[in-house]
């Protein structure tokens, strides 16, 4: 008998499964239909021995202290500052828009934030209620440079264009006066030492968790008992789609071992107007592996295939909410990630999401931890070096 059938070990699925397993002493069983741990953040050597990342690029960033000391239990990082450049008319630009990507495409000197703003200015569109992907970005920096960088992109990824889609998508990306090319600003940008996978196999290497790989729930026998459910999967597949299916964005990735040192002069390289792929990734930049050899992945954007992203738009969302009213009334069964609470959540905010759902299931009356770990309960977190291992 396990207190808790985990569906999914990814981010969301691998955080409840340890901690309920490590701070209250619950039996675990956490199954993922796929053969490995990790969800989208595998990462592993391919064939040439190069480390790269399955399921595309995955680069750690937070400014949540706690979701940082969590993660830092199971693994050592190595700094990295992600920059991303975009081909536009033929020249590497960079990536939030700033300084350089004006005078770089529009052959500008200018030199101060306050020019830059001015120039901002004079092109933004005042729009009365910044409800979509395009009045984000054309109400700050103008339709050319949204055309330039944003609207073919989008349409690429999303298959929607960018008024189609809530104002959350493009707003990811801000918006610069100043030299600044990094992709984010978060406090805390590292990579995990070894690979995310690693991490993930610290974080479940404890004697209460048992995993089954290769393992849909659903094809469980009726001899496996448990209590409670995680489920960290689609959501509408949960409920056999009774509302109708939730859009998911797919995407096929192209992975590639080049005979030459490095691509690209940085890690990732966007293509918003031209090919049918969105991104070249090079994960050499990512991991600072050293090898003669270079990997990349091309990114295409699919509606069919494996589910990566929720599709962030007001009639996606009315559906999420009819589901999540049935998840709020099933009883025993509690959702966590990106696509069982329908997010486009990032890996930190996974993290943080699990936590939060483990403190409130502690919370509830009919909660008996089988191992009271006290001073554990409290902070959230339990020191263990496993990464020293
Ligand atoms: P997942 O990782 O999707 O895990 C869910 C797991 O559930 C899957 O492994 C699946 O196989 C399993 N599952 C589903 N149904 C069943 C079932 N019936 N039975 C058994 N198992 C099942 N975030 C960042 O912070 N930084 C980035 O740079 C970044 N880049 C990204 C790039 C791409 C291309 C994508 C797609 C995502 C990126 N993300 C990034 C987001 C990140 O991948 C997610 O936030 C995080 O991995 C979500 O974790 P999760 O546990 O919610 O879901
Ligand atoms: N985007 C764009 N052009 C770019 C970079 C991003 O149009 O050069 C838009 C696009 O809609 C994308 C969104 O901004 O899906 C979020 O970008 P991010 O890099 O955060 O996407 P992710 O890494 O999650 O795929």
């Amino acid at each position: 008998m396990f207190d808790y059938l985990v569906v999914g070990a990814g981010f969301a699925g691998a955080v409840t499964a340890e901690r309920m397993a490590r701070c209250y002493g619950k039996k675990i069983l956490l199954v993922d239909r796929r053969n490995h741990v990790g969800g989208n953040a595998y990462d592993h050597y391919n064939d040439d021995g190069l480390l790269i990342h399955r399921y595309g690029p995955h680069i750690f960033h937070t400014n949540s202290e706690q979701v940082f000391q969590y993660l830092s239990q199971f693994t050592a990082w190595r700094s990295y500052e992600h920059r991303v450049l975009a081909c536009v008319d033929g020249k590497l630009v960079p990536v939030p828009i700033n300084r350089d990507t004006v005078n770089t495409l529009y052959n500008l000197n200018l030199r101060t934030d306050e020019e830059v703003a001015a120039f901002f200015a004079e092109r933004a569109q005042s729009r009365p209620t910044v409800r979509t992907s395009e009045d984000v970005v054309v109400s700050k920096v103008g339709w050319d440079l949204y055309q330039k960088l944003f609207r073919n992109y989008t349409r690429k990824q999303w298959g929607k264009d960018p008024s189609e889609l809530d104002a959350q998508v493009t707003a990811r990306i801000p918006v610069r006066t100043n030299r600044d090319d990094r992709y984010f600003t978060d406090r805390f940008q590292v990579m995990p030492k070894h690979g995310y996978t690693r991490m993930f196999e610290n974080m479940l290497d404890h004697p209460n968790i048992k995993l089954g790989l290769g393992c849909d729930y659903r094809d469980l026998g009726e001899n496996v008992h448990y209590r409670e459910v995680i489920y960290t999967g689609p959501i509408d597949e949960f409920f056999n789609f009774r509302f109708g299916e939730l859009p998911y964005r797919s995407l096929r990735f192209v992975h590639e071992t080049l005979a030459q040192e490095l691509l690209q002069p940085v890690a990732v390289v966007n293509y918003p107007n031209d090919h049918a792929y969105t991104r070249i990734t090079e994960f050499k930049h990512l991991t600072g592996q050293s090898h003669h050899q270079t990997s990349v992945v091309y990114e295409y954007p699919a509606s069919e295939g494996d589910p990566y992203y929720p599709v962030p738009t007001p009639e996606n969302g009315a559906l999420y909410k009819k589901y999540a009213e049935l998840a709020l009334q099933t009883k025993r069964v509690h959702f966590a990630g990106r696509l069982a609470t329908y997010r486009y959540y990032n890996m930190d905010q996974v993290v943080a999401q699990a936590l939060t759902l483990v403190k409130q299931l502690v919370a509830s009356p009919d909660f008996v931890p089988t191992k009271a770990v006290a001073a554990a309960a409290g902070s959230g977190l339990v020191p263990q070096p496993a990464f020293a291992r």
